[in-house]
């Protein structure tokens, strides 16, 4: 589908989804900028993440330049640092900044005394940017990260999904719960909607939701397959290497799987399996990320 892009400066592209929700697209390979987005509803302009300090700073500039009015609130989708390492630029600034109660830890500063303003959220909370209906929601134990949080523009079936949503090739288990992932995602899709705004990647349909889905199980699968042989000592023993050459020795097989997560993840799908045997790992040992 052919969208219209209302801006493009620094390497960046803001493309209009809806009216109400904009797609902010960040260059990673040039400038370390992943993708964020933009609610906008009347006088009211609200982003998703802070991905570098030069990125937040031009995301102040875009509101009044692109939208006409001073930026007000950000949501933050989870606590990498693509998504949150420009938000020293925002505590300088009267915003309201939403993020999973989990992540409130992590992003507040020690005895801060700033003119932003925290909101943490827990389960499903519904916000009312000018006369736009916003859904938060936190998710129950991890997705791709037990922080994330996905914004929801109720009225056009829209998700600004973070790296929950994001590229195949991109999924990054460092702190996720596969299982409960695909689990999430199964919810979100059978609940329907448009189109999905990812942290990597492009404007997706909402079979995206699907597509992951059907990719995190079959890593899960091959995650299994490679911790089975191990005893209980072997698995909480398992560190970096030993984990990298049990994907690798799973990838180099003659599998059917084994060929579908090459094809799928190219040149990230050694890391994303053994990404996947680590999250397993942990999810065994009780270990969290
Ligand atoms: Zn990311």
């Amino acid at each position: 589908m052919e969208r219209e892009i209302v801006y493009q400066k620094n390497r960046v592209e803001i493309v209009r989804v809806t009216p109400h929700l904009y797609f902010r697209r960040g260059d990673m390979p040039a400038r370390r900028q992943s993708n964020g987005a933009f609610l906008v509803s009347g006088e009211v302009v609200a982003t998703v993440d802070a991905t570098t300090m030069e990125a937040a700073e031009e995301m102040l500039q875009e509101a009044v330049e692109v939208f006409g009015h001073p930026l007000r609130y950000v949501f933050l989708t989870h606590g990498d640092g693509d998504h949150v390492a420009g938000l020293p630029v925002f505590l300088e600034q009267p915003l309201t900044i939403f993020c999973s109660h989990r992540l409130l830890g992590q992003v507040v500063p020690q005895g801060y005394d700033g003119p932003a303003a925290f909101m943490g959220i827990e389960g499903v909370q519904t916000l009312w940017l000018g006369g736009l209906e916003v859904e938060l929601s936190t998710v129950p134990i991890a997705a791709h990260s037990p922080r994330d949080l996905l914004i929801r523009v109720v009225q056009d079936g829209c998700v600004v999904a973070g790296d929950t949503g994001v590229s195949l090739d991109h999924l990054y288990f460092h702190a996720a719960d596969p299982v409960e992932w695909a689990r999430l995602l199964r919810e979100i899709d059978a609940r329907g909607g448009s189109a999905i705004l990812p942290g990597h990647g492009d404007i997706y349909p909402w079979s995206h939701w699907k597509e992951i889905t059907d990719f995190i199980d079959l890593l899960v699968q091959a995650g299994n397959a490679c911790l089975e042989g191990l005893s209980e000592e072997e698995v909480s023993a398992l560190d970096d290497d030993r984990a990298t050459q049990l994907a690798g020795g799973y990838l180099a097989g003659p599998g059917a799987s084994a060929g579908t997560i090459r094809d799928t993840a190219g040149a990230s799908a050694e890391r994303e399996l053994r990404m996947v045997i680590q999250a397993l790992v942990r999810k065994r040992t009780g270990h969290t990320a």
